[in-house]
């Protein structure tokens, strides 16, 4: 009898402790515990420390899962994780010789036992960008002056990613393009993978080839800090029956606007300042493009409306003349003045009176 009670008593003792450790959970121990779990994954995937890695993740993890981060993860020059809330986490990634570095908030949901955690997942954070990494198994690929990440479609993008870089490295007006080292295209390998990506639904994006964008996950309050990457996303509904010269036309556009991100957005009504200077440079990529493009233009002839108005570059109606006229338009006030400064005063300045040289009817002479 004794012994039993003794006994009893005993494992009273070792079972109390426990469940303290259990209770003592608390939010304070939780953001601890999440800085230390992101601090372990930075180091580990900056390291090449595999076995660090998979320390910061919960048993709960599939190891399938765990490898393709992994194998994602290590092909950048810089992934790296802080804690912005207790269970959503900043990301910052760029890389090899990316000029600016891309900002994501990702989910990190913890797993905690008696006070200790461990990371129970990495992914979207519902309505965010995800990066493209945490969607699907990528390649990091270096053509040139661009850098292709995606699945295995890839591939299919390096040769006219490539090709489109070159071309706006050397196009004019240079004061205007201001290219990154490496310009970083992202091709997810399906609709779900680009609709994570975008955080929105492919039916946002139908008809849009690719899409130019900032990647500052909406974290905004850093001052001093280099401005956040832009690039480019393949989306692979609408392009998955472009030619080689459409895959360059695309990308040259694309390009464009990365390189002119430093300009900022046009003043209002002065879209067709940025889309046609985008158009000015890609059309004389491909000759049937650039042929299609101003039959586009001359069907509006012989009274065609002058520039577009913002709102045509999103109404399918009226789309296809807005990109026809700017690109012309833009091409002309190019020729008349080579260094841009025109179209950078239309750019920057509502004022800016739009020259004659430009008038619609001129495009039918
Ligand atoms: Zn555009």
């Amino acid at each position: 009898m004794t012994a039993s009670w003794r006994a009893r008593l005993l494992s009273l003792f070792l079972v109390l402790p426990l469940l303290l450790g259990a209770c003592s959970a608390t939010g304070a121990d939780r953001a601890t515990e999440a800085a230390r779990l992101a601090d372990a994954l930075t180091s580990a995937i900056s390291s090449g420390d595999r076995v660090g890695f998979d320390e910061v993740f919960d048993s709960s993890v599939p190891a399938e899962r765990l490898d393709e981060i992994w194998g994602n993860v290590i092909q950048f020059a810089q992934v790296r994780f802080t804690v912005s809330s207790e269970e959503s986490w900043r990301v910052d990634w760029k890389v090899t010789d990316e000029r600016s570095v891309a900002h994501n908030v990702v989910d990190a949901p913890l797993v905690c036992v008696r006070g200790s955690c461990l990371l129970g997942d990495l992914g979207q954070s519902s309505g965010r960008p995800t990066p493209v990494w945490l969607v699907e198994a990528i390649t990091v690929q270096r053509v040139g002056r661009v850098t292709v990440v995606g699945g295995q479609a890839a591939d299919a993008w390096l040769a006219s990613s490539s090709a489109a870089m070159e071309a706006v490295a050397s196009a004019e007006p240079s004061s205007l393009l201001r290219p990154s080292t490496t310009q970083v295209v992202e091709v997810p390998g399906s609709t779900d993978a680009f609709e994570q990506v975008m955080a929105a639904t492919a039916f946002d994006f139908r008809g849009t080839g690719a899409v130019t964008w900032k990647l500052d996950g909406g974290v905004t309050e850093d001052t001093g800090e280099e401005d956040s990457a832009i690039h480019i996303v393949v989306n692979p509904d609408s392009t998955g029956d472009l030619t080689e010269d459409g895959r360059r036309v695309l990308l040259t556009h694309e390009g464009v606007h990365a390189a002119t991100g430093w300009l900022g957005a046009t003043v209002a009504g002065r879209t067709w300042v940025s889309e046609g200077l985008a158009e000015a440079i890609a059309l004389p990529q491909a000759a049937d493009e650039q042929e299609r493009s101003l039959e586009r233009l001359r069907a509006a002839c012989p009274e065609p409306p002058g520039p577009p108005s913002d709102e045509a570059f999103t109404d399918p109606e009226q789309l296809d003349y807005a990109y026809a006229w700017s690109g012309w338009a833009v091409g002309r006030l190019l020729a008349d003045d080579p260094s841009g400064a025109i179209v950078e005063a239309l750019w920057r300045d509502s004022a800016t009176v739009v020259p004659a040289s430009v008038d619609a009817s001129a495009a039918c002479g």
